[in-house]
């Protein structure tokens, strides 16, 4: 009833203060904190930094019993818990990095409830003898971290996720509490529905980071682009540069170094000793550069990072907004800088094609790649495109604080273009029946008589042939800048173009797009590539 909930909200705020030392509830933290104590299930959607960790530590430190936490973050357990424990909280871990001595010693805890917080590896939940652990002691609440990892169209799934569904079953009267950074609106869905959480409430953060400024520039020389940009904008402060491969770190590394910037590399083929060392330096010193792959980052809670530059450009929108994301937690001014390049384009196209997996894997990777490519070709604000990328609405259409807001791109009235392409997704629906994904579409615009427009009869379209005016490269971008726009959709495993709401607009002749001039450069590689 309502005094339960008076009195839980006013104990959760007495933990936030005496065990961690915070004076108020940030965001949706109170409501989030407030609805699991009493009881219910939480699907929370909030971006990086934003303080997900305290919507299930003090829920579990307000209910009776252990708190639960499902993470696939097996490296950062140990500094989690280490955390805790210096707060005063009784917390532990159970995962493949210990040994048996140490594992039954934390096994013993739960059990005898010392324990207010247990962090698991979501492959122990397919163990029958961690269920039988877990049924032997009382359970308060049960937080799944990294819950995007459930879902199986995201760049970070997770098999073991699946299993997560039996906690509701096992466990219909403890609290499940669902949280990750990056959701988009079908990711968001899948979580609700494999956790198996129809009736939890859903708290949606604003993904905006309005003290980060977008910039995406085209790449020529980057190295040298790179030290202009720290030279002019960030001297002497503390950042992330991003680079794809280890060699490419340390090259850059000692390239900045060579020329006045106090830069250390990071990556995986370093000795443990050495990234231990590099990492606590970063932590510690106020003007370090750390030239990196993206394995570092992830946990790395250092509020004064002024910039994060890529010189690669990353796999997915996610990814991004993930790595920029560790820019200015502080809430100061802070730069998200990217260089872009042909280059880029290729390689990635090839890692998806030559890579791992099966045809839906790669699919999917090219899906998330055109989206990135989007947010780098996008004419209007980065920031509106990133947020609508997330399902989320930009509060104005020029956020004053991206390159493109700042200074608006060269670009040309592609509302014929669009239209021919719209026109010929329609087509396809209502004549045919039929979707099909961005390759046919162009062929059709451009009138080649393939096998597979043989196949489908597609030369017989009154669309056929009507995009000779364009070059394969030209049609290629016109697409990808639809998807950009939100005026094309793509659609489920074989990444079909799909209309949206907003294209009856464009067809209707009401809606004007303007298109990025795509650079001479960029055009040509995509021909080669082709
Ligand atoms: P996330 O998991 O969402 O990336 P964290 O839970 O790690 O974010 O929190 C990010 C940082 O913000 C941490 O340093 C955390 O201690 C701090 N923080 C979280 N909530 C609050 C709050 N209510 N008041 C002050 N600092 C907070
Ligand atoms: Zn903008």
């Amino acid at each position: 009833g309502g005094t339960h909930t008076v009195d839980a909200e006013t104990e959760a705020l007495q933990t936030l203060h005496r065990v961690f030392g915070y004076e108020s509830f940030r965001g949706a933290q109170g409501e989030v904190i407030d609805h699991v104590v009493a009881g219910g299930d939480a699907v929370v959607l909030m971006p990086t930094g934003g303080g997900k960790s305290l919507c299930y530590q003090i829920p579990a430190l307000v209910r009776p019993g252990t708190g639960v936490v499902v993470s696939p973050l097996i490296a950062l357990m140990q500094d989690q818990v280490d955390a805790l424990r210096a707060l005063g909280v009784r917390a532990g871990f159970i995962n493949s990095t210990q040994d048996f001595d140490e594992r039954r010693t934390v096994e013993a805890e739960l059990i005898a409830g010392e324990l207010d917080l247990l962090y698991l590896a979501p492959e122990r939940l397919r163990v029958e003898a961690t269920l039988d652990l877990l049924a032997r002691a009382k359970i308060s609440v049960f937080a799944i971290d990294e819950a995007h990892c459930v879902a199986q169209w995201g760049h970070d799934f997770r098999p073991d996720y699946l299993a997560l569904s039996l906690l509701g079953e096992r466990w219909p009267d403890v609290p499940r509490i669902a949280l990750t950074a990056t959701a988009t609106d079908a990711t968001h869905r899948e979580i609700t529905q494999r956790l198996g959480m129809p009736d939890a409430r859903h708290f949606v953060a604003s993904f905006d980071r309005p003290n980060i400024q977008y910039r995406i520039v085209p790449k020529n020389d980057p190295k040298k682009q790179l030290l202009t940009f720290l030279k002019e904008e960030h001297d002497g402060d503390a950042g992330i540069v991003y680079c794809l491969s280890r060699a490419s770190v340390e090259k850059t590394a000692q390239y900045l170094s060579d020329n006045g910037v106090q830069a250390v590399p990071y990556h995986a083929g370093l000795d443990a000793g050495t990234r231990a060392v590099n990492q606590s330096r970063f932590l510690r010193e106020d003007s370090l550069v750390v030239v990196a792959t993206i394995a570092f980052g992830m946990g790395i809670d250092k509020p004064d990072v002024r910039f994060v530059a890529h010189l690669d450009l990353p796999k997915s929108v996610e990814g991004y907004y993930q790595e920029t994301g560790r820019a200015g937690r502080d809430g100061l001014a802070s730069t998200a800088w990217m260089a872009y390049g042909l280059q880029d384009v290729v390689q990635q196209r090839k890692l998806i094609q030559g890579g791992e997996g099966d045809e839906a894997f790669r699919r999917r990777a090219a899906a998330h790649l055109d989206a990135m490519l989007a947010l780098c070709e996008t004419a209007s604000c980065r920031r509106a495109q990133l947020l609508g990328y997330f399902g989320q609405e930009a509060t104005a259409e020029n956020c004053g604080n991206c390159d493109t807001c700042l200074t608006p791109p060269q670009t040309w009235d592609g509302t014929v273009a669009a239209q021919k392409v719209l026109s010929t997704v329609v087509r396809l629906q209502r004549e045919r029946g039929q979707k099909f994904g961005a390759g046919q579409i162009i062929d059709i615009l451009l009138g080649r008589r393939t096998a597979k427009i043989i196949q489908f009869d597609h030369d017989a379209l009154s669309v056929f042939g009507i995009g000779e005016d364009l070059s394969e490269p030209q049609w290629r971008g016109v697409v990808r800048q639809l998807l950009a726009l939100g005026l094309l959709a793509v659609e489920g495993e074989y990444g079909t173009l799909v209309l949206t709401e907003a294209s009856g607009q464009v067809l209707g002749g009401q809606r004007e797009v303007r298109m990025r001039t795509e650079p001479e450069k960029t055009v040509r590689a995509a021909a080669r590539s082709a």
